[in-house]
């Protein structure tokens, strides 16, 4: 009798111990596992931040940069010629005394037209500077929010691009209040 007590006891002992280790497996592989999955995880991460533009790519967008601030100083110059004509027009159809004042009234709001363009283009212009020296930093193509590499397809729309089309949306939203 007293030696099937400590048979049972022992076997009992035995089992916990079993148990106890095979539970303590478990719980280390799941760790093991859930380390594993983290430190993939970063890595990606770390490789998302890393990626940047390759060279070509980068030649590509400066030589893009540089088309388009060619295009905006030439359309600078144009609506810079059209105000001082209008304003010559003006001087002389002023001393003329033949314009009517519909016509002036015509000439006025087409200068106004032209001073939003020329501050339009302005802005653009500043923009594609900026564009021009993140290249030479080498910062170019990646988002200033979020660090990720901003599409293809959103920098060939839009080269000078500073967000990604994520981080763009969330701030477009912000700036609409909801
Ligand atoms: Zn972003």
């Amino acid at each position: 009798m007293a030696q099937k007590k400590i048979v049972k006891k022992a076997v009992k002992k035995a089992v916990k111990k079993i148990e106890k280790k095979t539970v303590k497996k478990v719980e280390k592989k799941a760790e093991k596992k859930i380390e594993k999955k983290v430190e993939k995880q970063v890595e990606k991460k770390v490789e998302a931040k890393k990626r940047k533009l390759s060279k070509t790519e980068l030649g590509h967008y400066r030589a893009r940069l540089l088309a388009e601030r060619d295009r905006i100083l030439r359309e600078l110059g144009r609506i810079t010629e059209a105000i001082n004509e209008s304003a010559e027009e003006q001087e002389a159809a002023k001393q003329s005394y033949s314009n009517h004042l519909a016509d002036l009234g015509t000439d006025y709001m087409e200068k106004e037209k032209n001073y939003y363009y020329a501050d339009q283009e302005g802005q653009y212009l500043k923009a594609i500077e900026v564009a021009m020296e993140r290249l030479d930093r080498g910062e170019y193509g990646l988002c200033i929010e979020c660090g990720d590499l901003i599409s293809e397809k959103r920098l060939e729309a839009v080269p000078a691009a500073e967000l990604c089309i994520k981080c763009k949306d969330k701030k477009e939203k912000l700036e609409r209040g909801h």
